[in-house]
């Protein structure tokens, strides 16, 4: 809770090691907390993919599996955090138990071929909205609102801050994921190297042996990298960017689209958005008000 106050202000520094393992996994154990959520049964219209999915009794969603707060894998595979949460409320009003969910691993460059091709249901994974991406796939939401940030060794030596101008990082190396909005607002500012790795998580071991001066991704992923590794990192102050986070779907799904936009909005309403952010990245952020869906 203490660390509330640091993200509003001043930076983070944080704790605890934990596994990262897996490709896919079933089951709906709770992790970081939240109650599953409870069981609807209700009727969709025929050959919806509602129906469909219902008819399955199982869904398949595609999350991050290294990013605490938001999705982070067990050694058994099974991940938690806040879009895990999400993804548990729209599988009940599916009529789908959270053990029944199979949840598979996505990393940043591969979301949008994974809901072309089939491979997942839905993806839930830190995913921002935008116009880029949705001349492929389509989006729920937002259901949250982040922002891009730094994240840095503690005492932050390099001086990085967190909303630069076009000469601020002249002379720093940052690290970020391929495939990611992170990297193309980071390369709009020149930054003197760009280093591409796959998952986040990656990126601390080239800030530990200094090949790289900082992370650079949204500000609440870079805070649950802080919390995991107590001590070592912070997150600069300020944002440069928004990053609406969108539920990815087939690309003219809008009945099911239309659903989902639905389910967040009674979870907002019903409390079972704030409950989900509470026992998730709420144990470590300040609980925001949730962004109004775009039907567009
Ligand atoms: N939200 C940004 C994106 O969707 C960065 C975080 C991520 O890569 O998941 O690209």
């Amino acid at each position: 809770m203490k660390f509330k106050k640091a993200f509003a202000g001043i930076g983070l520094l944080m704790a605890g090691a934990l596994a990262l393992s897996g490709c896919a996994a079933e089951g709906g154990a709770d992790g970081d907390g939240g109650g599953d959520a409870e069981v609807v049964q209700q009727e969709f219209p025929e050959g919806s993919t509602m129906a469909a999915l219902q008819a399955d009794g199982k869904i398949t969603i595609g999350t991050k599996f290294d990013q605490p707060l938001f999705g982070l894998a067990d050694a058994s595979g099974l991940p938690s955090g806040f879009d895990v949460e999400i993804g548990k409320l729209i599988a009940a009003e599916l009529g789908i138990p959270a053990d029944s969910i199979e949840w598979r691993e996505t990393v940043s460059q591969n979301r949008e071929p994974f809901i072309q091709d089939g491979s997942v249901d839905i993806v839930i994974a830190t995913y921002t909205i935008n116009d880029t991406r949705k001349e492929v796939i389509d989006f729920a939401g937002p259901y949250y609102v982040a922002g891009q940030s730094f994240l840095v060794p503690a005492g932050n030596p390099q001086g990085v801050v967190g909303d630069p101008g076009p000469d601020d990082l002249a002379d720093i190396a940052v690290c970020t994921v391929v495939g990611s909005t992170s990297e193309q607002n980071v390369r709009e500012l020149n930054p003197r190297e760009v280093i591409t790795v796959d998952k986040y998580s990656d990126c601390l071991e080239p800030i530990r042996t200094g090949q790289a001066d900082a992370l650079t991704t949204d500000n609440v992923i870079l805070a649950g990298l802080v919390d995991q590794n107590e001590g070592e990192f912070e997150v600069v102050e300020g944002t440069f960017t928004e990053e609406p986070y969108g539920i990815g779907l087939q690309k003219g799904d809008d009945e099911f689209r239309d659903f989902i936009n639905d389910v967040l909005e009674q979870a907002y309403d019903d409390g079972s958005w704030a409950s989900a952010w509470e026992s998730t990245a709420g144990t470590v952020l300040p609980t925001p008000e949730p962004p109004a869906v775009d039907r567009y």
